[in-house]
C-alpha cells in the first residue's frame, strides 16, 4: 500500500507544477499582447520605413542597416554580413535554451513602385522597384515580437535565446541554403517564420507552395567572327542557347506532369553581323521533392552539355537560387493555430474596406473586401495546388519550422505586382502586422515555457518529416551566393528613390509624407 502513495504524490506535484506554469503562461501571454499593442507606432514606422526603401534582393542595404540598428539599440548582438552575404545578418538576444529563431523576407519586386493607399496603378517612380509583395511588413512583425519577448524575459527572468534572421533575396530564392551551410541554424530549436498574406493562418506538412527549385544560369562561350565575311571562323554561343532551349522543350513532353520549368535568354549577343561569342540563358527547374528537382537540374546540365558539343562552344554555369519545398511542423502549427484564433482578425474600418473594394474593382475581381475570419489550420497541399517556391523550405528541413500568414494585404491581388504594394504602407498593413506580431510573441512563449511542446515538435521532425528523406542542399560546395544580382538596377533607381525615403521624425506616417489621402479611389 505504501508504495502506491508515491506515484500519486508525484502526479500531484507534477500537475501542480504544470498548472502553475500554465497560469504563468496565460498571464505572460496577456502581458505580451499589451506590450505589442503599446508598440503600434513602432510597427507603423517599420512598415512604412522599409516600404520606402524598396530594395531588390541582395541590395537591401538601407533595410538591413535600419533593422539591425533597432535591434542593436535594444540590446541584441548583431553579426553582419553572415554567410558571405553583405546584407544578411544575425541578431541574438539572451542565452541558453531554448533557442527560438524568427525569419522573414526583406526584398522587393522589380517595377512594382506604387503610391500606397491609392487604389489604381500610380507609381511613386516609374519603372522603379517597390514592395509589390509586401515584404516590407515582415520585420515589423518579427522585431516587435522579439522586443516584447526580450522585455518579458528580463522582467520574469525567463532563460532562452532569441535569434532574428533576414530573408535576403527571397525573390531570387537566393540565400537560405547558404545561411544553413554557414551553420546559423545549428543550435536553433524552432523557427517561427512569417509571410504577408490577405488572410490569417498557418499550416503543416508540404503546404502553400508544393514546389522546390533550382535557379541556374548557363553561359555559353564561342568565338567571335564577321558574320558574313568569315562565319566559318566563328562559333555561336547564341546557337548553343537556342539548341539547349529546343532540346529542353522537346524533352519537356516526356517529363512528369508535376514539373514546371521556364527560362529567359539573358544574353543573346550584341548585333547580327558579329557571331555571338557570349550568350546566356537562365532556367528555373521546379519539382515536388529533392530527388526530382535534382533529376531535372541534371537533365538541364545534359542539355547544356549537348548544345555545347553541337556548336563547338563551351559552357559555364552559375547557380542563382535553390529551394526545397517547405515542410512545416505539425505540432507547432497546432499551437500557433490556437494563438491565431485567440488574437483574431484585425478590426478593419470603413476606409480599409473602401480601399480594398476599390482595388478589387480596378482589378476586375470580386469586390468582397477584407476577410473577417481567421483561417482553419491548413493541411498539406495537394500536388496540383498552384504555387511558387520559397527558400524558407530549406530551413524547414533542418529545424522544426512554421510559417505564419498574417493579414496585411488585400484579397485577389495578382502577386508580384504594383497592386500588391497598395495596402502595404497604410493602416491596413499596420493593423495586420500588429496582429502578426502578437501571434509570433504568443507562439514563442508557448515554446519557451512548455518544453514538452518543443520535444513533440522534434519528435514529429525526426519520426514523421525526415523519416524517409533528409536534407541535402541543392547548392554544390563551390556555389556562392549571387550577391552581385540587382546591383545595377538598384544603382539606377536609388538616387531618385532616396528623395522619397520615409522621415518618421517629420511625419506621423508615410501617407502623410506623400500627401496621400486614405484611401484614394477613382471617383
Ligand atoms: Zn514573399
Amino acid at each position: 500500500m505504501r508504495n502506491c502513495i508515491r506515484p500519486v504524490v508525484i502526479i500531484f506535484i507534477l500537475s501542480a507544477f504544470t498548472l502553475a506554469q500554465t497560469n504563468n503562461l496565460d498571464a505572460l501571454k496577456k502581458e505580451a499582447l499589451a506590450k505589442v499593442d503599446a508598440r503600434q507606432q513602432l510597427v507603423q514606422q517599420m512598415v512604412d520605413q522599409i516600404f520606402s526603401y524598396g530594395e531588390l534582393g541582395f541590395q537591401e542595404v538601407e533595410t538591413s542597416k535600419y533593422v539591425t540598428g533597432i535591434l542593436e539599440k535594444n540590446g541584441f548582438k548583431v553579426q553582419r554580413g553572415v554567410a558571405g552575404i553583405p546584407t544578411a545578418w544575425l541578431a541574438t538576444y539572451g542565452s541558453g535554451k531554448p533557442v527560438i529563431g524568427f525569419i522573414t523576407d526583406i526584398d522587393c519586386i522589380p517595377r512594382a513602385s506604387q503610391k500606397p493607399g491609392v487604389a489604381y496603378h500610380d507609381p511613386i517612380i516609374d519603372g522603379a522597384p517597390g514592395h509589390g509583395e509586401g515584404h516590407n511588413s515582415g520585420m515589423a512583425v518579427n522585431v516587435t515580437a522579439a522586443l516584447v519577448l526580450k522585455e518579458l524575459m528580463i522582467e520574469h527572468k525567463i532563460p532562452g535565446t532569441l535569434k532574428v534572421f533576414p530573408g535576403v533575396a527571397e525573390e531570387l530564392l537566393g540565400t537560405k541554403a547558404f545561411l544553413i551551410r554557414a551553420g546559423l541554424f545549428k543550435d536553433v530549436d524552432a523557427v517561427l517564420g512569417v509571410h504577408v498574406a490577405d488572410e490569417f493562418g498557418t499550416g503543416y506538412g508540404q503546404t502553400f507552395a508544393p514546389q522546390g527549385l533550382v535557379s541556374v544560369q548557363y553561359f555559353f562561350h564561342g568565338k567571335a567572327a564577321h558574320a558574313a565575311g568569315a562565319p566559318w571562323d566563328g562559333r555561336s554561343a547564341l546557337d548553343a542557347v537556342e539548341l539547349m532551349d529546343t532540346g529542353w522543350n522537346f524533352r519537356r513532353e516526356h517529363l512528369r506532369l508535376q514539373q514546371r520549368s521556364h527560362y529567359v535568354i539573358i544574353n543573346g549577343g550584341d548585333q547580327p553581323n558579329v557571331v555571338p561569342s557570349e550568350a546566356g540563358v537562365w532556367y528555373y527547374f521546379r519539382e515536388l521533392d529533392y530527388p526530382h528537382i535534382l533529376e531535372s537540374y541534371k537533365l538541364g546540365d545534359t542539355m547544356a552539355q549537348a548544345a555545347s558539343m553541337m556548336t563547338g562552344t563551351t559552357f559555364t554555369k552559375k547557380l542563382v537560387g535553390s529551394a526545397w519545398p517547405p515542410h512545416f511542423n505539425k505540432v507547432i502549427a497546432e499551437v500557433q493555430q490556437k494563438n491565431i484564433e485567440a488574437v483574431g482578425m484585425p478590426k478593419w474600418d470603413a476606409a480599409d474596406q473602401t480601399l480594398a473594394k476599390a482595388l478589387q474593382k480596378e482589378l476586375g475581381k470580386p469586390e468582397d473586401g477584407l476577410k473577417d475570419k481567421v483561417e482553419e489550420l491548413k493541411p498539406p497541399s495537394p500536388e496540383n495546388e498552384p504555387g511558387g517556391s520559397d527558400d524558407v523550405g530549406d530551413i524547414s528541413w533542418v529545424v522544426p519550422m512554421v510559417y505564419l500568414r498574417y493579414p496585411a494585404n488585400i484579397p485577389h491581388t495578382p502577386g508580384h505586382s504594383w497592386a500588391d504594394g497598395i495596402a502595404m504602407a497604410t493602416p491596413l498593413a499596420h493593423k495586420g502586422s500588429t496582429a502578426g506580431a502578437k501571434v509570433q510573441a504568443l507562439t514563442a512563449l508557448d515554446l519557451i515555457l512548455l518544453p514538452e511542446t518543443l520535444q513533440k515538435a522534434w519528435a514529429y521532425y525526426r519520426d514523421v518529416q525526415t523519416k524517409d528523406l533528409t536534407y541535402t542542399p541543392l547548392i554544390a560546395p563551390e556555389d556562392q551566393p549571387a550577391i552581385e544580382m540587382n546591383r545595377e538596377k538598384m544603382e539606377k533607381f536609388r538616387p531618385e528613390m532616396r528623395k522619397y525615403y520615409y522621415d518618421s521624425s517629420k511625419y506621423h506616417t508615410y501617407l502623410e509624407q506623400l500627401g496621400i489621402g486614405y484611401p484614394t479611389v477613382k471617383k
